[in-house]
């Protein structure tokens, strides 16, 4: 299978190829058109190096309304490290989308600039959860608008003690959304999570 049997618009196979990637992994070749087509939330079982990133980051690109200012997507993930890596590469993927705006948030960094970056309207969102808390406690950040939720490392973020922020956030999320939620193991905390914040989910093992 090659990247353009799955259904990616040309601006995305174009990146991808800029980026050298040739073939797609098992998850993506499993993930993307199932994301592109069905509008069902996703459980993928996968550890990192398996191209998780790219298998929910270009279907989630495909669906972002460039036209609209709101803030379409929200990727959380347990560390600041993993979080700017997330952004980036994302950020990558979509270097053809005209006017795509996207930002990652953390803590242990200051918040003006997140604060400035968050008002002007990312399209999408990268955060670790104490962080984005704190700015939707503040008033910041709206997730009124979200179409996707992506909990990435969700095991990791439980295993680092981020389960009230990550109810909040979930709570305060736009219900309509659909949620894609990535772990390498599933202990009972990541299965509340999904029994409480996910709808039928299609469970991808990789
Ligand atoms: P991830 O599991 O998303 O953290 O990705 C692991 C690494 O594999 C990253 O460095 C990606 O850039 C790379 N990668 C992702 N998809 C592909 C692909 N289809 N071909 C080659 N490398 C890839």
């Amino acid at each position: 299978i090659s990247f353009d049997q799955l259904g990616l618009i040309p601006a995305l196979l174009d990146a991808i190829s800029a980026r050298g990637f040739e073939t797609p992994t098992p998850i993506q070749a499993e993930m993307i058109p199932f994301l592109l087509t069905e509008q069902r939330d996703v459980t993928g079982l996968a550890q990192t190096g398996t191209g998780k990133t790219a298998a929910f980051g270009l279907p989630l690109l495909q669906n972002i309304d460039l036209s609209s200012r709101t803030t379409q997507a929200l990727i959380l993930t347990p560390t600041r490290e993993l979080g700017l890596q997330v952004s980036r590469e994302i950020a990558e993927y979509g270097a053809n989308l005209p006017s795509l705006r996207t930002t990652a948030v953390y803590g242990g960094a200051p918040f003006g600039a997140q604060i400035r970056d968050l008002k002007a309207g990312p399209h999408i969102i990268t955060a670790t959860p104490g962080r984005l808390k704190d700015l939707l406690d503040k008033g910041i950040a709206d997730l009124s608008a979200l179409r996707f939720l992506v909990l990435d490392e969700a095991d990791q973020m439980l295993d680092m003690g981020f389960k009230d922020e990550l109810d909040a956030i979930l709570a305060a999320a736009n219900p309509e959304r659909r949620t894609l939620l990535f772990s390498a193991t599933m202990p009972p905390e990541v299965a509340r999570i999904a029994a409480t914040y996910m709808t039928d989910p299609h469970e991808i093992v990789s």
